[in-house]
């Protein structure tokens, strides 16, 4: 399995266009890997996590066309992970033909923002309206955390994430092949119930990628910062959730207290974990 990461940033992207902080300065002037775009990925070429703002640019930028992809697992709907222009646009009205149709899935709480979201500002319609199918060449799926399910060849399972409550923000876990990727933002420290669903679902992980909103320095809050992120992979591998040569990335990179990516890249080198740029591509 493949995962290519399409944006790493939180949800103001790095730079900040509008921040002169030290960061965002040496950012600028860096550029390559520490320029992020707002956090999504896609799984080979047929499975997007997250209809992110930027997964345009990321497709221009990276040369990764997302002609293939089939199936989107959302993870919840803030605007830096949903930007639901991208249904209209990849529409047979707005001239995309032979495109597979899109399989969405989310909770319930996702797709009913999500649904008032279209209808109000963006179509006369809802997402669950009869039309929607065949204008948006869309199928909407319901899932529930907790309840493992089939997406072509991929088996998935999500958890509830520990992040905008009321959300119903989702963390999943996608295997294929015997290979399994654990896509885990935006979240704070985990549920207790997420660790336990991790044994009775019985997941061993060959990747594993994780929230670092915040920096070094930084205490954690509705994400997690980078000591939480070194007490999770250490809790991943002790518990064997993470295989033996499992390997642990970050995304979800906020401006305020990570640094450029050769800086954060040598802290999170210190600790075992990897951090995640634009356009990095892994097979596991
Ligand atoms: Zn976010
Ligand atoms: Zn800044
Ligand atoms: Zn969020």
């Amino acid at each position: 399995m493949q995962i290519t990461f399409l944006g790493t940033a939180a949800a103001n992207a790095y730079p900040e266009a509008f921040c002169k902080c030290e960061n965002c300065q040496k950012a600028r002037v860096l550029g390559e890997k520490s320029l992020r775009k707002r956090s999504a990925a896609l799984i080979n070429d047929d499975l997007l996590i997250d209809l992110g703002p930027d997964i345009m640019t990321a497709s221009q930028t990276h040369n990764t066309p997302l002609t293939n992809v089939r199936y989107c697992l959302q993870t919840h709907p803030h605007a830096d992970h949903l930007d639901l222009s991208h249904l209209l646009s990849r529409s047979p009205g707005f001239g995309v033909k032979g495109a597979p149709r899109l399989q969405f899935y989310a909770s319930s709480a996702t797709l009913e923002r999500a649904d008032q979201t279209f209808s109000r500002d963006l179509s006369g319609y809802g997402l669950f309206d009869s039309e929607a199918e065949e204008k948006l060449n869309l199928q909407i799926h319901q899932i529930e955390p907790l309840q493992p399910f089939a997406l072509g060849s991929y088996h998935v399972v999500a958890f509830p994430a520990n992040h905008a409550s009321g959300f119903g923000a989702l963390l999943y876990a996608i295997e294929k092949d015997g290979r399994s990727i654990f896509y885990g933002t935006d979240t704070a420290t985990f549920f207790e119930e997420v660790w336990q669903a991790f044994h009775q679902h019985r997941m061993r992980f060959d990747l594993a990628v994780l929230d670092q909103t915040y920096g070094p320095d930084e205490p954690g809050g509705d994400h997690l910062s980078a000591h939480q992120v070194i007490e999770h992979m250490k809790r991943l591998r002790e518990e064997g959730i993470l295989k033996e040569d499992g390997r642990v990335f970050v995304t979800h990179i906020a401006h305020e207290g990570n640094p450029v990516h050769p800086e954060l890249e040598e802290f999170a080198s210190q600790y075992g974990y990897e951090v995640a740029y634009d356009g990095l591509r892994i097979t596991v």
